[in-house]
Parts: C-alpha cells; sequence; structure tokens
C-alpha cells in the first residue's frame, strides 16, 4: 500500500502546522492544506517517504515527507508535511510547493525521547539522500512536473 501509488505527484499551497514545534527541533516540515491531503489516496500508508521538492519556481531539492495522523483532528485525519533537505534564508508560508514522492522508508512510529526522535529522523534524512541518488529517483528530479506553470494545480501525472 506504500508503494503502489508511487511516483506520486501533488502541488499545494504551504499552510500554517499545528505547531508540533518541528522547526525547534531543526526540522521543519512544510504542511499541505487539508484539502490537499483529502485528495491523496486514502489507502496510501502512512509513514515516512522520500522525494523530490521545489518551492514556487526554485531550485529542487531532495525531501523526506510523512504522511502521518493528525493529532489536530483527533487522528481521524492524515497531514502530509514535507522536510525540504536544503536551508532556506526564509519561511515560505502560503507559496506553491510541488513534490514527487518517489520511494518509502519506514511506518509511522512512536518514539520515548526527543533525541530518539531527532535521531530516527537523521537517519531517514541520510537514507533519503542515498535512494535520491540512484537513477530510477534521480531521474524524476529532472521531470516537467517541476516546470509547469506555478498556478496549476496537479495531483497526479
Ligand atoms: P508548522 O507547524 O507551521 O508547519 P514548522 O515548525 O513545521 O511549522 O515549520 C514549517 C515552515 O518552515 C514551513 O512552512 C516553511 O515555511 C519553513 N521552512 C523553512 N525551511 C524549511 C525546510 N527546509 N523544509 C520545510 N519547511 C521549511
Ligand atoms: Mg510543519
Amino acid at each position: 500500500a506504500a508503494m503502489r501509488h508511487l511516483p506520486y505527484f501533488c502541488r499545494g499551497e504551504v499552510v500554517k502546522g499545528f505547531g508540533r514545534g518541528s522547526k525547534e527541533l531543526g526540522i521543519p516540515t512544510a504542511n499541505f492544506s487539508e484539502q490537499v491531503v483529502e485528495s491523496f489516496p486514502s489507502d496510501m500508508s502512512t509513514g515516512i517517504y522520500y522525494g523530490w521538492a521545489c518551492v514556487g519556481n526554485g531550485d529542487v531539492h531532495k525531501m523526506v515527507l510523512s504522511i502521518g495522523w493528525n493529532p489536530f483532528y483527533k487522528n481521524i485525519k492524515k497531514s502530509v508535511e514535507t522536510h525540504i533537505i536544503h536551508t532556506f534564508k526564509d519561511d515560505f508560508y502560503g507559496e506553491i510547493l510541488s513534490i514527487v514522492i518517489t520511494g518509502y522508508i519506514r511506518p509511522e512510529k512512536n518514539f520515548d525521547s526527543v533525541e530518539a526522535l531527532i535521531s530516527a529522523i537523521q537517519e531517514d534524512i541520510e537514507e533519503a539522500k542515498r535512494q535520491l541518488d540512484l537513477p530510477e529517483h534521480l531521474k524524476l528530479k529532472e521531470d516537467n512536473f517541476f516546470h509547469l506553470p506555478e498556478g496549476k494545480t496537479v495531483n497526479n501525472h
């Protein structure tokens, strides 16, 4: 169920999350709106994925993404959050984020401590970086999807 829909193309506005303090952990996650999340296949597994991301018509960067249960909606709705593996000068709330999800890393997990959570995410990031250098994932970085007009919302290819 995790891999069936991949590669998965998605584009939407970056909205305010629910302040879990991702940025304070050094791992900010750009959240998609509820509407974009609802457009995801309902049988796409929660968990950690990786792929490519681009803000507005900027450069395409590696990313890790979580599809998780959204605590703000008492875990009956999902959230989709993208951590772009790049250091940005400024926040980009309100901008259009384009992503292609190319691979799956692991299911969602609970961690006993913030330290354990951070080190798991660091491992996810290293895994994503390695996988994305392989030809089958690297080729999607150059996909035409990233060069389509910004305003156009495309949730599937
Ligand atoms: P929120 O709860 O509002 O999502 P976060 O702490 O997760 O807050 O921070 C997310 C915001 O940080 C994004 O919406 C974006 O504007 C900004 N940001 C800066 N750098 C990055 C990055 N490398 N990846 C994702 N978001 C980033
Ligand atoms: Mg976030």
